[in-house]
């Protein structure tokens, strides 16, 4: 279980990292973290990634309720609207304490070229198998992949990593959108 105080700094350095390296823009993306059995930090919904405070990060519970303990800071915000999907992997997978949701470009690309990624460089990506359109709809072709996988693709929408911790689902984001850039669809 990763530290809350850790994980609300982790979250916010690792939102700028995205914004920065252009895996998300605006208040794209979202991550979360879980920090206790019935306690998880997510990012709120309409902020943009790259000047995110600690203080503004909710805790919700493993439900996706907003949880007791809120800062002063977070009282007007409302989590992510991509919540559900962070807390279905959660409930899947107990080694995973640490979830990145972000629309890195080149995968995202790959996703929607009629040739597949070359599988031998992507052997741990899952992939979505249609472009879904409703939030419900995500989350089933997701629960049919994460617990075989740390990494999906959610064809024509963006990427879903997980891990024990924020660092190392953030790492595997940046090296499969790196390997995708190299082998950029003709
Ligand atoms: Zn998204």
């Amino acid at each position: 279980m990763i530290a809350e105080e850790f994980a609300r700094e982790e979250i916010v350095r690792l939102g700028a990292l995205l914004h920065r390296n252009e895996l998300v823009h605006g208040a794209e993306g979202n991550l979360s973290a879980r920090v206790g059995r019935e306690r998880i930090i997510v990012t709120p919904a309409g902020l943009p990634k790259e000047s995110l405070h600690p203080a503004q990060l909710l805790a919700v519970t493993a439900a996706g309720e907003l949880a007791d303990r809120q800062t002063p800071a977070a009282a007007r915000l409302r989590p992510s609207t991509e919540l559900p999907m962070h807390l279905g992997c959660y409930r899947q997978r107990t080694d995973v304490h640490a979830v990145v949701h972000a629309h890195p470009p080149n995968l995202v690309a790959w996703s929607m070229a009629s040739e597949a990624l070359p599988a031998a460089r992507f052997p741990n990506l899952g992939v979505t198998a249609v472009a879904e359109r409703s939030a419900s709809a995500h989350h089933r072709a997701i629960a049919a992949l994460i617990g075989q996988h740390d990494a999906i693709l959610l064809r024509g929408h963006g990427s879903l990593t997980v891990a024990r911790d924020l660092a190392t689902a953030y790492a595997l984001l940046a090296a499969l959108e790196r390997a995708a850039a190299r082998a950029h669809p003709s």
